[in-house]
């Protein structure tokens, strides 16, 4: 074993979302990853490990992938790098854009590509401001997200976010973001509430909002398809439908953040497809090269394109780029990840394994005292824990009962991850996860609660 590693880590490495006061005290974990495959990943103890959560909702094709690790070396090879400011291609980035586009719900025109979630969800909000620039109404820029939704930790994307931790001490949101009430039938106002009743809430909420604020202020609506980092929450019943009736009539567009379920994650190619969204743009991130390197891009559908395209000398070249858009080791990787996809049938198998990781973790806990709901929509799942189900007694944030079940699972040889609330624990596997493997998940989940909370 090499400590130098620890001590280095320690002494120069500051890691994302890193606990501050945690590790003044010295108690901030470490381990040293060193390998995967499939499913597992392994550190340089050699323990082995089930990822549950695919990295962070990424790593879609599972760990160790020869096909996309040659593509990557062929590409570094040839040509590591050039840029892609107009005018230039590289055979890998072209034939991606292509690629997602073919596979793309109806009505998509153009591809951007950016390096992660948060800068492509930037790119979004400056083409819908551009967009209505050009149509010449610059006062509608007001971007409506969703409490409990995630976007990104820039400060527009940050702001986005509805999240509190994402704005504290950073003086966010920005005034242009406002937010409205997340489609959490678990977590409804009133129990007495049906799903559609909660819809037409949400609903209600959402008029109200763009009353208050006019709709001549306000430019898009943007939203994950599921709420992810918001406690992996799928919407009730007939939301998404009654949703874009209200932006319809109010030409807001629809910004559809499909960086976790893009490419798979719901059993449909995209969470588009998979809740009947037309959206005007489509965020991609994570899944688009299963995280073998990083790349993004804003999908920019018919109507915005249309406006956009008209361009006007005075107004010149669009002052948006990033040095390493389509970067072409990013786009190589996303050619063989999206290929593997198609030859592995990785869409269908996150729909009927999915669904079988949410019953099995049904079987095993459903009973379960302090199970509050178990909820699930292709591979992604979640267990919420209250303090007791029948008062519907909520757990206080401090107690941090998911950190706690995270820990007992992990020992358990299974990584799951406890989201932001404190009280829920999520899944987002690898989409080529086995049935053996997802009943492997639900008995150490099972386990976990058992030696956690009893
Ligand atoms: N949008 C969604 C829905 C996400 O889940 C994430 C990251 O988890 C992002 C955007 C931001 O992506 P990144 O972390 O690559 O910037």
């Amino acid at each position: 074993r090499n400590d130098q590693l620890e001590l280095w880590d320690r002494e120069n490495f500051f890691h994302p979302s890193t606990h501050l006061a945690e590790f003044a005290r010295g108690d901030a974990p470490q381990r040293v990853i060193t390998g995967g495959s499939g499913v597992f990943i392994e550190d340089r103890d050699g323990t082995r490990l089930l990822d549950a959560f695919a990295g962070l909702y990424c790593v879609n094709v599972g760990y160790g992938r020869p096909e996309i690790a040659e593509a990557i070396a062929a590409q570094a090879k040839e040509l590591a790098y050039y840029h892609a400011y107009v005018g230039h291609g590289t055979e890998a980035s072209i034939t991606l854009a292509k690629m997602i586009l073919d596979r793309a719900p109806a009505g998509m025109s153009k591809v951007y590509f950016g390096l992660g979630g948060s800068d492509a969800n930037e790119t979004n909000v400056k083409l819908v401001w551009y967009y209505n620039n050009i149509l010449g109404r610059p006062e509608k820029k007001k971007i409506i997200s969703r409490w409990r939704g995630y976007h990104g930790s820039g400060l527009m994307t940050g702001s986005l976010t509805g999240l509190e931790l994402f704005h504290k001490k950073f003086d966010l949101p920005l005034a242009q973001v406002i937010h409205t009430e997340a489609p959490y039938y678990f977590r409804r106002p009133d129990t007495a509430m049906s799903e559609a009743d909660f819809t037409a809430y949400c609903v209600a909420e959402l008029e109200a909002l763009i009353a208050s604020e006019g709709d001549e202020t306000i430019a898009a609506f943007i939203g994950e398809p599921v709420l992810g980092t918001g406690g992996i929450v799928p919407p009730p019943e007939g939301y998404w439908a009654a949703i874009q009736e209200v932006l319809a009539k109010h030409d807001i567009l629809l910004i559809a953040d499909e960086v976790v379920t893009g490419f798979g994650r719901l059993g449909s190619m995209f969470g588009s497809e998979h809740y009947g969204l037309r959206p005007d743009i489509i965020t991609i991130a994570k899944g688009l090269t299963s995280a073998y390197a990083p790349l993004s891009g804003s999908i920019v559908g018919d109507k915005v394109w249309q406006v956009l395209e008209q361009g006007t000398d005075e107004l010149g070249p669009i002052g948006h780029g990033w040095t390493y858009s389509a970067h072409p080791i990013g786009a190589a990787a996303g050619v063989a990840n999206l290929k593997l996809i198609d030859e592995l049938g990785l869409v269908g198998n996150a729909g009927t394994v999915g669904a079988y990781l949410t019953a099995a973790l049904r079987d095993r806990l459903a009973e379960h005292p302090k199970v509050g709901e178990i909820r699930g929509e292709g591979m992604l799942a979640a267990v919420e824990f209250v303090a007791d189900r029948e008062s519907r007694q909520f757990f206080d944030a401090s107690e941090k009962i998911g950190a706690k079940v995270a820990a007992a699972l992990l020992a358990e040889g299974v990584i799951g991850r406890a989201m932001p609330q404190g009280d829920i624990l999520g899944f987002a596997p690898p989409l080529c996860l086995s049935e053996a493997e997802a009943d492997q998940i639900a008995d150490a989940t099972a386990a976990a609660v058992k030696a956690s909370l009893g």
